[in-house]
């Protein structure tokens, strides 16, 4: 399946990308987890893009396009990708939409994950991400916490709260999402690949997901 989740912070792409990648081999790609791993190791990359990540503003879009371009054609890709937290930006959307042209790629769906604001905020501040950069596993000390207080099940690397999910960030994060990413609902809706989805249950809208991709 080749589709981009939309959703703002903690509508819960990662994790219901990770289960589409089980189904059927295609490949989740993150923008947020490709920029954490380069902020870690200290690239180019990652020194230009710490600090707008820290405030909870976007990268800008070249370095993203950049990124996405190189990433898109990489072998794994031919099986199909799940764009997780990309596009971000109407102008983000428009370079996909020529690279994928340019590709000839075509997408199955935009599902649009929704979730209410308040449900956000608890799940951002609650999460907890792997600090091993190649393993980046999810838990919540809420709802899904690891078997071992503070150790993360998969690496066994601890586990710690993202420096842009404190509450200030969060709101910001929150608010960035409505100003730049809510208005590609309507630019996908507009191309006719638009699945609004809000089911409360993961496993609600991975299967929302696989019926319409099975319906095509
Ligand atoms: P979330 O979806 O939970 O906000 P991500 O891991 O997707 O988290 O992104 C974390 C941060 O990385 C964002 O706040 C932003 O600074 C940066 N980022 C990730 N993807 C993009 C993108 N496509 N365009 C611009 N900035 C991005």
């Amino acid at each position: 399946m080749r589709l981009i989740l939309l959703g703002a912070p903690g509508a819960g792409k990662g994790t219901v990308a990770k289960l589409l990648t089980q189904i059927d081999g295609s490949v989740q790609i993150s923008t947020g987890d490709i920029l954490r791993g380069a902020v870690q190791a200290g690239t180019a990359l990652g020194k230009k893009a710490d600090a707008y990540m820290k405030a909870g503003d976007l990268v800008p879009d070249e370095l993203i396009m950049d990124i996405m371009e190189n990433r898109l054609q990489e072998p794994d890709c031919t099986k199909g990708f799940l764009l997780d937290g990309f596009p971000r930006t109407i102008p983000q959307a428009e370079a996909l939409k020529i690279l994928l042209g340019k590709l000839n790629i075509q997408l199955d769906v935009v599902a649009n994950i929704i979730v209410p604001r308040e449900e956000i905020i608890l799940r951002l501040t609650t999460r907890r991400t792997c600090s091993n950069t190649d393993c980046q596993a999810i838990y919540n000390v809420r709802s899904h916490p690891p078997k071992a207080e503070g150790i993360c099940d998969k690496c066994g690397s601890p586990i710690m709260q993202r420096a842009d999910e404190t509450e200030d960030v969060i709101s910001k994060r929150l608010d960035t999402y409505n100003e730049k990413t809510a208005p590609l609902i309507a630019f996908y809706e507009k191309q006719g690949l638009l699945l609004n989805i809000d089911t409360p249950t993961t496993d609600g809208v991975v299967n929302a997901i696989t019926a319409r991709i099975a319906g095509d």
